[in-house]
């Protein structure tokens, strides 16, 4: 069963929707033409209920299958990025400094193409919701909408995800049975001594000293608290102090960033980084403040939901075209909130060889629409087979 016809057919149209949305990008939370020319789309497919302004500009939309049964829920990204576009094509963004440059107008356009077919066929039992959410690149869209209760109320059981990947073969689909995407969270210290001349340093508290102590020490907690076994990457990205070089300044800052998969590493990274800046602070005679921001958690697949999404793919763009257990990676996703608050799985659809996610040059392939379209509707019709 390879990519289903009528959505091959839609292909044209896809690209209509999809190039709408690469025209007009909008950024986090605020989507208004984005999300309308969504709730149109649906609208005009027949769906049976569209519920809007859930985490400002999100959508859930409910499609009715035929019999009783349980609702699954598929989700898709609306946002576009602070970028200025460089790409040259022709449906390139029509507003300076905003541009779809991780695909999310791809992942829109695949789930309203599944929308189209899922409310003319209808040839499922229970119920699917589509979740069409904001500020995925920051802010946390799909966080709000889960905290907004949306899992409850339309009584989702299991989520699934698409995201494209550009320099992956086209139509290829990847997963893992585990930790696909890591949690991001970020260390931002301040370090005030005592400043002055560069030439008395004794009449100093030298925070400059504490700054290059606390990046070494921060280290140590990869190379010596940590299992080599468990992924965890501690970078040091700025330090920032003094203005003179014969001036000792009275402050300095230093911060980076934390990339792990399991819940005990985020944890212990955390304790430990507190500890040292605790520690650097008696050591040095300094005051060492820290502003510990805990972003996005790992990004964590059902292994049974893995292992369906794999079947399912297969049977889409055949066997040879899946990877189940592909290589996990440091980036991380905001469906990782849908997949704490519900068992799912999140895929990646290469679309073949261009500019990477998050460049000025980058643009989605529209030939993968139907393909990514597909997927979902099979999800659908496999997990929520008619009796
Ligand atoms: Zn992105
Ligand atoms: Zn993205």
């Amino acid at each position: 069963m390879p990519v289903i016809n009528s959505l091959a057919a839609l292909e044209p149209e896809m690209r209509e929707w999809r190039r709408w949305l690469h025209r007009n990008p909008e950024l986090q939370f605020d989507l208004p033409k984005t999300s309308g020319f969504v709730a149109d789309k649906l609208r005009s497919f027949g769906v049976d209920e569209v519920h809007e302004g859930i985490a400002e500009t999100g959508i859930v939309a409910i499609i009715e299958g035929q019999g009783d049964g349980p609702t699954i829920g598929l989700r898709a990204d609306m946002d576009a990025l602070p970028i200025h576009e460089t790409s040259g094509v022709a449906h390139s963004s029509e507003t300076d400094g905003k541009m779809h440059a991780c695909g999310h107008d791809g992942h829109t356009t695949m789930l309203l193409g599944a929308a189209k077919h899922l409310a003319e066929t209808r040839n499922f039992a229970g119920r699917v919701a589509l979740i069409f959410q904001p500020a995925e690149e920051g802010g946390g869209g799909g966080d709000v909408m889960v905290r907004e209760g949306i899992m409850d109320r339309f009584g989702i059981g299991q989520v699934f995800g698409i995201h494209n990947v550009p320099g992956v073969a086209e139509g290829v689909i990847q997963t893992n049975p585990g930790a696909l995407l890591a949690a991001v969270d970020e260390f931002n210290f301040t370090i005030r001594g005592v400043g002055g001349h560069g030439a008395m340093p004794h009449e100093t508290k030298d925070p400059v000293v504490a700054a290059v102590g606390l990046a070494t020490a921060l280290q140590t907690v990869v190379s010596r608290n940590h299992k080599a076994t468990d992924d965890l990457v501690l970078s040091v990205t700025q330090i920032h102090a003094g203005t003179a070089n014969n001036v000792i300044p009275g402050e300095a800052k230093l911060s980076g960033t934390v990339r792990t998969f399991a819940a005990e590493v985020r944890d212990m990274a955390e304790a430990r980084i507190r500890a040292i800046g605790a520690g650097i602070a008696a050591t040095y005679d300094v005051e060492v403040d820290l502003f510990y921001d805990r972003g996005y958690p790992a990004t964590i697949n059902d292994p049974d939901k893995a292992g369906f999404a794999v079947d399912v793919a297969r049977e889409v763009v055949g066997a040879d075209k899946v990877e189940p257990d592909t290589t996990r990676q440091m980036g991380a996703e905001d469906f990782s909130y849908m997949l704490e608050a519900r068992p799912g799985a999140y895929v990646f659809l290469g679309i073949g060889e261009g500019a990477p996610l998050h460049h000025p040059d980058y643009d989605y392939n529209d030939a993968v629409s139907p393909v990514g379209a597909s997927f979902f509707v099979k999800l659908v019709e496999t997990a929520q087979p008619l009796r």
